[in-house]
């Protein structure tokens, strides 16, 4: 895991991207975070377990079918099944020591 603080990286509205192994932060405080830290790492272990590339297709590709289900970017955002499950464990620091393979789908 390598984190970067670049504001010119992240896209204007998020606080962080993550593109393995990179994680990009538009604030430095953002860096020293746990939670969002947390929510970070977790999407880098979705990555991992799809193998990079692909979970950029499926959430690209899942992002398009909550936009159309909520017409709503934001909520549509919210809802793609890597988010659900980056937000709801975010606050939860030992999340990824206990979590199963694939675990995301659950979240769908
Ligand atoms: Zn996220």
């Amino acid at each position: 895991m390598i984190v970067i603080v670049f504001k010119y990286l992240t896209p204007k509205g998020f606080r962080g991207i993550t593109i393995f192994p990179f994680i990009f932060f538009a604030d430095k405080d953002d860096k020293v975070d746990a939670t969002i830290l947390n929510h970070e790492k977790i999407h880098l272990r979705q990555q991992l377990e799809l193998l990079i590339f692909p979970f950029f297709i499926w959430y690209g590709f899942e992002y398009f079918i909550r936009l159309f289900q909520y017409r709503d970017r934001r909520k549509a955002y919210y809802n793609i099944s890597f988010e659900r499950e980056a937000y709801k464990n975010e606050n939860d620091l030992n999340y990824l020591k206990k979590r199963s393979f694939w675990n995301f789908v659950k979240y769908y």
